[in-house]
């Protein structure tokens, strides 16, 4: 699935058709192609997984699933669930990806303060929220939308390996630094995931996702699928700490 970062890649590249109209709008998504056919984009944004295309007042969120793709004056053979359509045969299709209309304006939809990568995003507001949670497993806290919106099961594994914290540790039980390490670490690494993704060095970078020794003391690391969310969690029983 792809992670926050990865979606602000996509809504750089899909800028470029800012200000163009849509002269048709099609795919097997069901939303009202109407509100899109004959209309100019205003502006692309993101919040965490969701990657938002303005138009006008109507917004267009795409969330990319498991395995959505969007390609640029290119198609695949498959049908895309979102095609749009521009003069001069420039096209944007979106493949195997989650479509909604919204017609309210975002600010009533999104809590901007949740987004790790976002101008507005509030460390206060998080810790506010994890603390209204303290039963929760650190595990299911991070992938929790509301809390980090953006961040996925690589940044999980990375920021737990990172502040040596066991993945099924309770939030309640951290020591306040721990807490404050979680929470500054979340949204730092999601800008070094953005840089090294735009590098093409992400996997290079990687400590714990997908890894089997320790880089800190050659341990073998474990590969369990925990929490309510039931992803795999990469982590060291000698160096990240169960509280
Ligand atoms: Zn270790």
């Amino acid at each position: 699935m792809p992670e926050g970062p990865s979606i602000i890649i996509a809504k750089e590249a899909i800028q470029q058709f800012k200000g163009k109209k849509i002269v048709a709008a099609k795919g097997y998504a069901k939303i009202d192609y109407n509100k899109l056919r004959g209309k100019k984009i205003t502006g692309v944004k993101t919040w965490g997984k969701h990657l938002l295309i303005c138009v006008g007042q109507t917004t267009i969120r795409i969330h990319f699933l498991m395995f959505g793709k969007y390609y640029i004056n290119e198609r695949k053979k498959t049908t895309p669930v979102l095609s749009l359509q521009f003069d001069k045969k420039q096209e944007l299709n979106i493949y195997t990806s989650a479509i909604k209309l919204i017609e309210e304006p975002l600010d009533n939809v999104y809590d901007w303060s949740a987004d790790v990568l976002g101008k507005l995003w509030d460390p206060k507001a998080a810790r506010k929220k994890l603390k209204a949670g303290p039963n929760a497993l650190v595990a299911d806290a991070i992938l929790d939308q509301a809390i980090f919106s953006g961040a996925g099961n690589i940044i999980k594994n990375e920021v737990l390996y990172k502040i040596k914290v066991h993945p099924k540790s309770k939030i309640g039980a951290l020591p306040s630094a721990k807490l404050t390490a979680l929470i500054n670490e979340v949204r730092d690494y999601s800008f070094d995931f953005l840089k090294w993704k735009r590098e093409n060095t992400l996997k290079k970078h990687w400590l714990a996702h997908t890894k089997k020794i320790c880089s800190r003391d050659g341990s073998p690391l474990q590969k369990e699928y925990i929490g309510k969310t039931k992803r795999r969690s990469f982590f060291c029983k000698k160096c990240q700490i169960l509280y």
